[in-house]
């Protein structure tokens, strides 16, 4: 592992309203820019409202998911949609803002909420090792902090955080759509307090000492939903698998209650699901994600 990568980032931000119904982000924003509290940090840390439009409107999203939209097509195309518009203006506002220092290196903070129980989930991909010591550093801090592993964002989604190499989706749960809760809200701002202080040490001084290797839930497959021939929902998530995000879900465990009231059990190789019944996804098909359980070396 090359340890010299993290000498490289220059600017952090920090962004809200990718979802404008997820309201963490937005207000986390407003409170930081009125408070300016990270105006001395030796790493510039910046606050981007990621789709205003939305989040007036309390919207996931306006047109199409704007977290979905960073795809080249759209980022060198002219689709006049709300947010491939919007992803292009993203796109550009940090191509200019490395433009100054081309060798530094820009680390996304991403704010996310989630109606499933997921508690506090760090999000990282798969291949880029800064990513995950700094998601290990805060789990270090906060041991109830979850590693979710996923290289999912540039195979098929084109995220707002594939624009680079360097950063970080902070979900929290269980939060319904357009609410606000102290304690998630409080839980957001203690990691991205744990984020900042380490890129910052990892810059100025030394990084702070890691273990050896972290416990990680790695991306394996969605789960659809059941759904007759015309595309209707069958059946809804079993209240046995409601709210058991992280649990070990067993072969034969039922998963889904069928409106007939009959159970569908699980049928693959043991896993933990991840992201049950979160409302978002019934628009993506996607009841659950099972991931593995894996350890994952930090050196
Ligand atoms: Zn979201």
């Amino acid at each position: 592992m090359n340890g010299d990568k993290n000498l490289i980032i220059e600017q952090i931000t920090i962004v809200g309203g990718t979802h404008g119904n997820e309201y963490i982000g937005p207000f986390f924003i407003r409170k930081a820019e009125q408070t300016n509290i990270y105006q001395d940090n030796p790493i510039v840390v910046s606050t981007l409202l990621a789709n205003p439009e939305a989040f007036t409107q309390a919207r996931r999203f306006i047109d199409q998911d704007l977290n979905r939209s960073f795809s080249s097509d759209i980022l060198t195309g002219n689709q006049d949609q709300h947010e491939c518009q919007r992803a292009r203006e993203i796109s550009r506002h940090f191509s200019q803002g490395l433009s100054q220092n081309e060798s530094g290196q820009h680390f996304i903070i991403d704010l996310h909420s989630t109606t499933a129980n997921m508690g506090i989930t760090l999000i990282v991909r798969n291949n880029e090792p800064l990513n995950l010591r700094t998601a290990a550093y805060v789990q270090k801090n906060m041991p109830e902090t979850r590693i979710l592993l996923s290289d999912m964002d540039h195979v098929q989604h084109q995220s707002l955080n594939s624009i680079s190499r360097f950063g970080i989706v902070i979900e929290v749960g269980p939060l319904p759509n357009a609410v606000l809760r102290h304690d998630l809200f409080e839980a957001t701002e203690r990691v991205v307090d744990l984020v900042v202080k380490f890129l910052t040490l990892s810059k100025t001084r030394k990084e702070p000492k890691l273990p050896d290797e972290v416990t990680v839930f790695k991306f394996r497959e969605k789960v659809p939903y059941p759904r007759d021939q015309e595309g209707e929902l069958t059946a809804m998530v079993h209240k046995d698998l409601q709210d058991r995000d992280y649990r070990l879900l067993e072969t034969s465990h039922p998963i889904f209650m069928t409106f007939q009231g009959g159970e569908i059990r699980y049928s693959s190789e043991p896993g933990y699901p991840v992201f049950i019944n979160e409302a978002a996804y019934y628009l993506e098909d996607t009841a659950f994600i099972i991931t593995d359980k894996v350890e994952a070396s930090l050196k």
